[in-house]
């Protein structure tokens, strides 16, 4: 996985994450590539569309991997989720439990609910933890896309009432 391959992947993240902000939602992405390059599965956050308090970007495209995320552990392969934003413990955990391997996040998120660096500096899990490559904020560019995102998401006045009016077009 060489690194322009990441910067193309986070793109299309971010791609996800606008949608989400589309759908008035908070606009955060995520994508699941396998060892060749081949997307598996996208996902972006659903929370309000869905009305499920678990449906974060990085869930929603473990769900969406379906079987392919067994069958890569049987066949050994190593997948790849790249997100805009840092994952949550949540998302952390999903990540353990689909045993992806590699994670990239275009933007920190120590002030929110960022919890991958927190759980991993936790020292819980540390043997599970060892086996996941991190990358964060490798690109300043599209992180600071993600920033705007989030920024249009908090400037507009109606943000919380939209997410009465979140939804998911089909
Ligand atoms: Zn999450």
């Amino acid at each position: 996985m060489n690194i322009n391959q990441d910067r193309y992947f986070l793109e299309l993240a971010l791609e996800e994450a606008e949608k989400a902000l589309n759908e008035n939602t908070y606009p955060v992405g995520a994508i699941i590539v396998d060892d060749n390059g081949n997307i598996i599965a996208k996902g972006r956050n659903k929370v309000h569309p869905q009305q499920d308090a678990t449906a974060h970007a990085e869930i929603d495209a473990i769900r969406n991997a379906g079987e392919s995320i067994f069958n890569a552990k049987i066949n050994g392969e190593k997948y790849t989720i790249y997100s805009s934003l840092e994952p949550c413990p949540m998302c952390a955990g999903g990540i353990l439990f689909a045993k992806i391997k590699r994670v990239v996040w275009l933007l920190n998120d120590d002030i929110g609910f960022g919890g991958y660096k927190k759980i991993k500096d936790a020292k819980v899990f540390d043997r599970k933890f060892s086996e996941i490559e991190a990358i964060e904020e490798p690109y300043d560019d599209l992180k600071k896309r993600q920033m705007e995102l989030m920024g249009k998401w908090s400037a507009n006045p109606n943000n919380v009432t939209n997410l009465r009016k979140a939804v998911v077009p089909e």
